[in-house]
């Protein structure tokens, strides 16, 4: 089922926490919320469930086009997990799954809440630890009860507030792996809160990024890494040099559109010998890190002084021969440029 927010605004005070937020969630695909802390995610995902109201008058939230804007959170078939184990510490495996099932208005027989229970759990490998209490599981296994309890109400979608957020970075990998296999076994629209660009880029089919209550951009993972909407998108989603584009323009190092600001990231810069004839932006090169696949490069500007980052293959520095204090030319393959007044 799709999900439609339309122009939602939410304000705690004078504070606002959306401002006129529109967003397109597709059927049956796992989309990331991106955003740093405070930026309205968890906001926007609480008004999606109906655990929040936007404010009065202010817009309209839709599941699959029908408005469900004042639709009580219990009747919207929404699963909801949340980055603390919200799980009953007195209950089983079993029996937390199963509190689920009971808390609906049409409560199935005993036998097939059973038989339910045994379903879920399997789904979410879990089978085995039906009778466990929360205290005896990983955070990783009480995530995925979590989420096992969270499915029990067929819920048509599934809002995820960074699940994984509490775990330590192995056990994160691991689950948002699984995650992503687990979407592509069960379709189920999935909207998935995170901080961590990495984790948003490996899982998501579509990634929304948010900024200060607005939305900076949507699209698939390569499209906003490689075509940063904004100065913002590109200072989040990696490292990225600014430069000036008059200097570029001047040196022949790119096609800068225009003036202002130029965003290239140092993967896309490419890095050439100070020979008599070649363009490109004279720089001096100061360090080179070459632990790992790729070398890093960290260059001076000759025209400012001012530093560049470059990425090169271990193969291509091998090529140029290069040493600390060489004199070189840098050129663009791929770069965007924003007027020097737009803020970040
Ligand atoms: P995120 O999930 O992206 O970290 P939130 O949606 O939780 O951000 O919060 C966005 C902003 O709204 C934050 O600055 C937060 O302090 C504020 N906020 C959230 N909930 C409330 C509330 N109940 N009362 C006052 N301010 C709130
Ligand atoms: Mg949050």
């Amino acid at each position: 089922m799709s999900v439609q927010v339309e122009n939602i605004r939410k304000t705690f005070g004078h504070y606002t926490a959306l401002a006129d937020v529109s967003l397109a969630v597709k059927s049956g695909k796992l989309t990331a919320l991106l955003g740093p802390s405070g930026s309205g995610k968890t906001t926007l995902l609480r008004i999606i469930a109906g655990l929040e109201h936007a404010d009065e008058g202010s817009g309209q939230i839709r599941f699959h086009g029908e408005d469900v804007t004042h639709v009580p959170a219990g009747r919207r078939r929404v699963g909801f997990v949340f980055q603390h184990y919200a799980l009953f510490r007195h209950m089983t495996v079993f029996e937390n799954v199963a509190f689920g099932l009971k808390v609906r208005r049409e409560r199935p027989a005993r036998a097939e809440i059973a038989d339910r229970v045994h379903r879920l759990l399997k789904l979410v490998q879990l089978e085995s630890l039906a009778e466990r209490y929360p205290s005896q599981l990983s955070g990783g296994q009480r995530q995925r009860v979590a989420l096992a309890r969270a499915l029990a109400v067929e819920p048509k979608v599934l809002l995820l507030d960074e699940p994984f957020g509490a775990l330590d970075a192995k056990v994160r990998k691991e689950l948002r792996r699984w995650l992503r296999r687990f979407h592509d076994e069960i379709h189920l629209t999935t909207l998935f809160v995170t901080h961590d660009q990495e984790e948003a880029l490996e899982i998501a089919d579509e990634v929304v990024i948010m900024n200060q209550a607005k939305i900076e951009q949507v699209g698939t993972p390569q499209e906003v890494y490689d075509r940063p909407a904004s100065p913002f998108v590109y200072q989040f989603l990696g490292n990225v040099n600014v430069l000036p584009a008059a200097a570029l323009a001047g040196a022949g190092a790119g096609r800068p559109d225009g003036g202002g600001l130029v965003y290239v990231r140092p993967h896309d810069i490419e890095v050439v010998p100070h020979a008599a004839g070649e363009s490109g932006l004279p720089a001096i090169l100061r360090y080179i890190h070459a632990a790992g696949p790729q070398a890093r490069l960290t260059l001076e500007q000759v025209v400012n002084r001012e530093t560049v980052e470059a990425e090169i293959s271990r193969a291509e520095l091998d090529r140029l021969g290069l040493r600390a204090n060489d004199l070189v030319r840098l050129r663009l393959r791929q770069s965007r440029s924003f007027a020097e007044d737009y803020a970040i």
